[in-house]
């Protein structure tokens, strides 16, 4: 019977992977918004591993015709994604309930989340910076665009403090008088932190974070993306080099786009490009469309045009 330790021969001995800039980011907590932070916890894998898994199905051959890099940047060209996947992450990460309702959408990672029905939820709540309060934008529904004076915002977070010390005497009130925690901390608002742990794999690492460092999600889970990017980046590095490169920063074009693109090429401007292509830009009643698949081509032609990194 082979032992641990025993290697077929030809084959290099298996050693558990471990990289360390990874290694030295372990239990670090990165500070986030007021209370908030992500650390990282544990991983299993690294670049290595994912080539490892890939030359199971590509064979030994391919070392000779690719190197590493060049394997994981096809296998994220071509969408062979299952090789991602033996790569395991595990961060703590102490966040606003209002983040925590989006973060947890994200399904196929595992979480353990503290548990206000077991202990008390601590006395700390996001009153969000001063610039992160703004006006609710005219061309995202769902977000935030012009600054606001500063006396409304001033008032905002008086009012938002008020409303959480309040919130909590009336909960320290309740537990107080007996109340079972499991039902005092309804008096809590979104704003109050929570915290787990979240286990994922890094092909569902590299879907979150395409979804949530993207410009449409809230500004405050942006700020978690970016931060578990850094520290998921010092586990395999070269597999987010590939997923900036093609997934983050490449651009989809669709039927119309394309059709719109040729028109362009043939020496036609942006708004008869999307005339041509049935993009609209205008509305019914003759104002300019602010929403809509004419105006998001626009922007991807403006991303194109961008120097910056990320446009
Ligand atoms: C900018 C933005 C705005 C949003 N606005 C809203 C909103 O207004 N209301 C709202 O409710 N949600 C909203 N969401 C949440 C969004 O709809 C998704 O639930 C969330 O982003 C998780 O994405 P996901 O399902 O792809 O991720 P995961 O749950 O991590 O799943 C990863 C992938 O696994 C597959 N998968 C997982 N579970 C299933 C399943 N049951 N069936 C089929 N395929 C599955 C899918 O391919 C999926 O993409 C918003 C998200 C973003 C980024």
């Amino acid at each position: 019977m082979p032992g641990p330790g025993d290697v077929a021969e030809g084959e290099a001995p298996m050693i558990r992977p471990s990289v360390p800039a990874a290694d030295r980011e372990i239990g670090i907590r990165h500070p986030i918004l007021s209370h908030g932070f992500v650390a990282l916890v544990d991983y299993m894998g690294d670049d290595a591993a994912i080539v490892q898994a890939a030359r199971v199905s590509y064979g030994r051959g391919t070392k000779t015709v690719r190197d590493d890099r060049g394997l994981i940047r096809y296998l994220m060209r071509h969408r062979h994604t299952t090789p991602f996947e033996m790569v395991e992450v595990k961060f703590l990460v102490r966040l606003p309930i209002f983040v925590a309702r989006q973060f947890i959408r994200h399904r196929t990672g595992s979480f353990n989340e503290a548990s206000a029905r077991y202990s008390v939820v601590p006395d700390e709540y996001e009153l969000l910076p001063v610039e992160a309060i703004r006006r609710q934008s005219t061309r995202n529904r769902q977000g935030r665009g012009d600054p606001l004076p500063a006396e409304v915002v001033a008032r905002f977070r008086e009012d938002l403090d008020r409303t959480c010390r309040e919130a909590y005497a009336a909960h320290e009130a309740a537990l107080a008088a007996g109340v079972a925690r499991e039902v005092a901390r309804l008096l809590l608002p979104v704003s109050y932190y929570t915290q787990w742990y979240w286990k994922t794999n890094l092909w569902n690492l590299f879907h979150f974070l395409s979804l949530r460092l993207d410009p449409h999600a809230q500004e405050e889970i942006r700020l978690y993306a970016a931060e578990i990017a850094r520290l998921g980046r010092c586990v395999a590095p070269v597999a987010f080099e590939a997923f900036e490169e093609f997934e983050l920063q490449g651009l989809v074009l669709t039927r119309r786009e394309r059709t719109a693109v040729r028109a362009m090429l043939d020496g036609r401007t942006p708004d008869q490009a999307c005339a041509a292509a049935g993009l609209p830009l205008i509305r019914d009643d003759g104002q300019p469309m602010t929403t809509g698949e004419g105006v998001e081509f626009l922007e991807k032609l403006a991303r194109l045009r961008s120097d910056e990194p990320g446009g």
